[in-house]
């Protein structure tokens, strides 16, 4: 596996892997309640592994790569979600707001309707 870069001071969610609240972890990943929740259910999962946004994940290797989306699947899982919405912003433009790759899951609710 690739090595991480050094967990930053500046990045709210480096930090947040270091001290935050975790409902789930696993080697290199974690995962947390979303503190403005859009869903009865909104977790968001964080890699160790610093990468400012999606663009740039040919930075991981294959295996953190699928390690990291079995992860994203276990914390629906373990939060009992069956159906359920997984969302990566990508970029400013996309409505990402903090630069540290992380994907939102979404569910507790029929979000079929709804435009997340
Ligand atoms: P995005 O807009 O895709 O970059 O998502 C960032 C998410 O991080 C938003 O849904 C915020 O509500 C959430 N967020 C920001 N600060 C915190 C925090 N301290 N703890 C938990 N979630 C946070
Ligand atoms: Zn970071």
């Amino acid at each position: 596996m690739r090595e991480s870069l050094p967990p930053s001071d500046d990045c709210l969610f480096c930090t947040l892997v270091r001290d935050g609240e975790h409902v789930h972890r696993a080697d290199g990943f974690v995962a947390i309640n979303d503190i403005n929740p859009l869903a009865p259910i909104h977790l968001l999962v964080i890699p160790e592994h610093h990468i400012d946004t999606f663009r740039d994940i040919v930075e991981f290797d294959a295996d953190e790569a699928k390690r990291m989306l079995e992860f994203v699947s276990e914390t629906a899982r373990l939060a009992d979600l069956e159906d359920y919405r997984v969302v990566v912003n990508v970029g400013a433009g996309g409505g990402q707001t903090v630069f540290h790759l992380h994907w939102h899951i979404l569910g507790g609710e029929t979000l079929a309707e709804r435009n997340l």
